[in-house]
């Protein structure tokens, strides 16, 4: 395809429309000051449409939309969204506990219908710099004061599967189109957080004909633990701890973040209690004695083709590391997680941008710090947790985030929400004399 110039000069583009750059697309629509245009390589909107199970729910409040905590009145919150679908009232008295995840891609997928400034099916290329932003996709080349990316992440696999992936061993993020007729096969699940948990609950709940003959679900982790949603550890997911993150010595930081990886990477308890009881209802009322095997504490050591065209798993038990065994399966489904996508797009202005163990070093405003000029900016998000902590890479803060990027694009500055009840860190004495100066 021929590449074409477009004359508009804007404000930002966007690299990448999933939940971060949608929220800030979301608000800046609108401030004619500031064209916008947020490009997206997919050719229309999904939201990890092959995972989405039956049944499966948000892991945070449903008032963390892409815009409500940053600016309740915005056009593009999720209440919005419902009131102009005409069904405020039952989604109300429907009394999720969570929200659907399939509702909030729903939603999502409005916002991108509603804001014409979100291309799909334009893939950037690269991003130079020329005195001002030059991005080419695969149509064009545009010009732009600032650059967001928001290219999300890649489904990661440990180094044993990775030259095995196919049909009958995949990634957690096609369960969906894979896993539809195991009726009858043995399946293994490795990984302990919560895609593992959802596609074991979602095996073990088939009916009789479409139900694997065995499921074995194993995970790093000593037990199939849950995640931390409670008050306090809540507060680790607000603005104010994400600054306080920031300003930590790198060690801390590091051991902070393995230290509460659990108030972000835990299963859900209410996916837990429902799979521990259709595990009970299998052995104890139907007698299903051999459905299930548990495996935590056992970490996947080896994968090889068994001599009947199956596979062969093996594994070692972290309290025994001496000790190995095979689970052997005929489709493996390898729930392993995510790492950030490589910015393959930046290699351009790669050399002018600082660094931090792997990550881009950003500043408050989410801005890369580089060696261009203060009002021209790349900006990242879900991209920094060593930086900001945990919460960089979930939906808790993506409101904000965005909130603080537009408002250092637009040159202003808001106050934030209240500090959060815990004092993170000791308040240095103000001396006396020093008392009136700092109010
Ligand atoms: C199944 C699942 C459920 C999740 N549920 C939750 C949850 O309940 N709560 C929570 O806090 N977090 C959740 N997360 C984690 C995280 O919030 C999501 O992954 C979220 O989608 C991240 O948003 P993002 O915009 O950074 O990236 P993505 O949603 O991955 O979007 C990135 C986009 O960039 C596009 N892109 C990449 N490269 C280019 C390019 N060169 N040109 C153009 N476009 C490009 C991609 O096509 C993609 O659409 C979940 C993750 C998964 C996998």
């Amino acid at each position: 395809m021929r590449r074409i110039k477009d004359d508009q000069h804007y404000g930002c583009i966007g690299v990448g429309a999933g939940p971060a750059n949608l929220s800030l697309a979301s608000l800046l629509y609108g401030d004619t000051a500031i064209p916008t245009l947020f490009l997206d390589q997919k050719q229309f909107f999904t939201w990890h449409d092959g995972q989405q199970l039956p049944d499966t729910t948000l892991q945070v409040s449903m008032f963390k939309d892409l815009v409500s905590l940053a600016d309740p009145i915005n056009q593009f919150s999720f209440l919005s969204y419902l009131h102009d679908q005409g069904k405020i009232y039952h989604f109300i008295n429907a009394q999720f506990d969570a929200m659907p995840r399939r509702e909030y891609r729903n939603y999502l997928n409005w916002v991108c219908e509603r804001n014409e400034n979100v291309v799909f099916g334009e893939r950037v290329l690269s991003v130079d710099f020329d005195k001002t932003f030059v991005v080419e996709t695969d149509r064009r080349t545009v010009t732009a004061d600032n650059v967001s990316i928001g290219m999300g992440t890649s489904p990661w696999v440990p180094p044993v599967a990775m030259d095995l992936l196919g049909d009958d061993q995949f990634h957690v993020c096609d369960v969906v189109e894979k896993a539809r007729s195991l009726g009858g096969k043995r399946v293994c699940v490795v990984g302990g957080g919560q895609s593992g948990a959802e596609a074991f609950l979602d095996l073990i709940s088939r009916p009789p004909g479409e139900r694997p003959r065995r499921v074995s679900w194993i995970a790093r982790r000593r037990n199939y633990f849950p995640i931390d949603d409670t008050p306090f550890t809540n507060d680790f997911y607000m603005p104010g701890y994400s600054d306080h993150f920031a300003l930590l010595d790198k060690a801390i930081r590091q051991k902070l973040n393995a230290d509460h990886v659990l108030t972000s990477d835990g299963i859900s308890g209410s996916t837990l209690r429902e799979i521990y009881q259709r595990i009970y209802i299998h052995r104890f009322t139907e007698g299903n004695e051999d459905l299930f095997s548990l495996l935590p504490g056992r970490e996947v050591t080896n994968v090889r083709r068994g001599t009947a065209g199956d596979w062969s798993v093996e594994i070692r038990d972290i309290d025994h590391p001496g000790v190995a065994t095979n689970v052997e399966a005929d489709v493996i489904i390898w729930a392993t997680g995510f790492r950030p996508a490589p910015m393959t797009v930046l290699e351009p202005v790669a050399d002018r941008l600082q660094r931090e163990d792997g990550e881009l070093r950003i500043d408050k405003s989410f801005a890369v710090q580089w060696d261009g000029p203060a009002d021209r900016n790349i900006f990242v998000h879900n991209a920094a947790p060593q930086q900001r902590g945990l919460a960089d890479r979930n939906l808790s803060l993506i409101a904000w985030r965005s909130q603080r990027i537009a408002e250092r694009i637009r040159g202003v500055r808001k106050d934030d929400q209240l500090d959060s009840f815990i004092e993170w860190a000791a308040k240095p004495e103000v001396p006396e004399t020093m008392r009136e100066m700092h109010g």
